[in-house]
C-alpha cells in the first residue's frame, strides 16, 4: 500500500541532518547549560550560537529570542505576557477570528479577566482588511495579535500593513508565525511587529522547542518562573539537544527556501487543478494567490470530511479535514449550516499540506484517489 503524507501543516518530520546535529547533546555534551563548569559552558555555548543563527535569519539580536516549548507557549506568552505587564491590568486587544486555538484561548481567558477583544472577521478569501482593523482600534487598545499565515486555509495576512497602522497608533504588535517561519522569507524589519512565534517542528526540527522573538524594550511578565534561564524571562533547564536541532533545521531553511518555495507552489497548484479538473463539486478555500505555498484546502459538497477522511486513510493517504461549515473561514466569513448556499455540516473541508518529499507522482495518486473515493462515497449516498 502506498503511503503518502500531506499533513506538513500538523507536523514535519526532523531532516536527519537536524537529528544528527542534536545527538551529542542527549549524551556527550549534556550538561546543564547553567552549570559553571567548562562541560556546562560547552553546552551553554550550542544554544548561544543557535540563539545567533535564528536571529541573523530573522534580522533580530540574539537577546530578542527567548527559548521556549514551542508555538503554544509562545502566543501565550506573547499575550498574557505582555497584558499582564500593562500598570491597571485592562485594555483592548484586537485579533481574529481565524487564530489557532494558542491565540485565540489565551484572548477568551483574558476576556473573563476584564479586558476587552475584538475578534476581526475575514473576508471570503480568510483575509483580515487593514482598514477594518484600524477603525477597530481605540485609546485602549493595548495590542494586536494576527496570524501570518492560516494553518488550516493557507491564507496569507497583509502584516506588514497591520504592523504599520499598529506602530502609528503606538499599539503592540504579535503575529503567530509559526506556519511562515523558515518556510517564506521574511525579517523582523520587513514585517515590523514587536512579537513572533515559531515552531521548530513545523519547519523539519524537533517537537517540543520553539522561540518567542521579543523586540527589544517590550515588557513582558514571564509565565513560567523559577530559575534564570533565558535572561530571567523562561525558567526551566535549557532543552539543548531541542535548541541545537532547530538552530540546524534554520540553517538548512535557509540554504533550500528558494527552490523549496518554486518546488512547492508548483506540486500545490498541480493538485489544487487537479481536483478542480476531476472532483465534482469541489472548490478552493482561502486566497487564491496570497496562500501558504504548500496548502491546498478544498470544500467536497455533500460529503462529510470524516468520511473521506477515513476512505483516504485507507488508501494511504495522511491528510486533514473538518466539516466545511465550521472552518474556521467560513464560520468567520459568517456562512453558517448552508443557510445562504455556503457550506454545511454535510460537506467536507479537506487540507493537503505538503513537504519537502512530496512528489508529482504522489500528487497525482492523491487526485485519482480522491476523485475516486468522492464519487463512490456520493453513490452510496444516493442508495
Ligand atoms: C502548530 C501551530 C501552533 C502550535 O505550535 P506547537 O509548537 O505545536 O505548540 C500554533 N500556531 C499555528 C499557526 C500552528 O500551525
Amino acid at each position: 500500500m502506498k503511503n503518502i503524507y500531506l499533513d506538513f501543516a500538523a507536523s514535519t518530520p526532523a531532516d536527519p541532518g537536524v537529528i544528527r546535529a542534536m545527538l551529542p547533546y542527549f549524551d556527550s555534551i549534556f550538561a546543564n547549560t547553567s552549570s559553571k563548569h567548562t562541560a556546562g559552558r560547552e553546552a551553554r555555548a550550542a544554544i548561544e550560537k543557535a540563539r545567533e543563527t535564528i536571529a541573523s535569519f530573522l534580522g533580530a539580536m540574539p537577546e530578542e529570542i527567548v527559548f521556549t516549548s514551542g508555538g503554544t507557549e509562545s502566543n501565550n506568552y506573547a499575550i498574557k505576557g505582555f497584558v499582564r505587564a500593562i500598570p491597571g491590568g485592562r485594555g483592548h486587544i484586537i485579533t481574529s477570528s481565524i487564530e489557532h486555538p494558542a491565540v485565540s484561548k489565551p484572548c477568551r481567558t483574558l476576556e473573563k479577566e476584564g479586558f476587552s477583544v475584538t475578534y476581526l472577521p475575514v473576508d471570503r478569501y480568510g483575509m483580515v482588511d487593514p482598514d477594518d482593523l484600524k477603525r477597530s482600534i481605540n485609546t485602549s487598545t493595548r495590542l494586536i495579535s494576527i496570524m501570518h499565515a492560516n494553518n488550516e486555509f493557507g491564507t496569507i495576512q497583509p502584516i506588514e500593513a497591520i504592523a504599520k497602522i499598529a506602530c502609528e497608533h503606538g499599539v503592540a504588535m504579535h503575529t503567530d508565525a509559526v506556519q511562515t517561519f523558515a518556510h517564506l522569507p521574511f525579517t523582523i524589519g520587513t514585517m515590523g511587529v514587536d512579537m513572533l512565534s515559531v515552531s521548530a517542528h513545523k519547519f523539519y526540527g524537533p517537537k517540543g522547542v520553539g522561540f518567542l522573538y521579543i523586540k527589544k524594550g517590550t515588557p513582558l511578565v514571564s509565565l513560567i518562573e523559577g530559575g534564570n534561564q533565558e535572561m530571567g524571562r523562561r525558567a526551566s533547564t535549557s532543552n539543548v539537544p531541542g535548541i541545537v536541532g532547530m538552530g540546524k533545521a534554520v540553517e538548512q531553511a535557509v540554504e533550500r527556501m528558494g527552490t523549496e518555495i518554486h518546488d512547492l507552489i508548483a506540486l500545490r497548484d498541480r493538485l489544487i487543478s487537479g481536483i478542480a479538473g476531476s472532483v465534482s463539486g469541489s472548490s478552493l478555500n482561502g486566497h487564491p494567490l496570497k496562500r501558504l505555498p504548500n496548502n491546498v484546502n478544498v470544500t467536497i459538497k455533500g460529503i462529510p470530511g470524516d468520511e473521506i477522511l477515513s476512505e483516504m486513510d485507507a488508501a494511504g493517504i495522511c491528510c486533514s479535514a473538518g466539516a466545511a461549515c465550521k472552518s474556521s473561514v467560513n464560520e468567520a466569513a459568517g456562512s453558517h449550516q448552508g443557510r445562504d448556499g455556503g457550506p454545511s455540516e454535510k460537506d467536507a473541508a479537506l487540507r493537503f499540506s505538503l513537504g519537502r518529499p512530496t512528489t508529482a507522482e504522489e500528487i497525482d495518486y492523491t487526485v485519482n484517489i480522491l476523485a475516486r473515493t468522492v464519487d463512490s462515497l456520493r453513490s452510496r449516498k444516493k442508495l
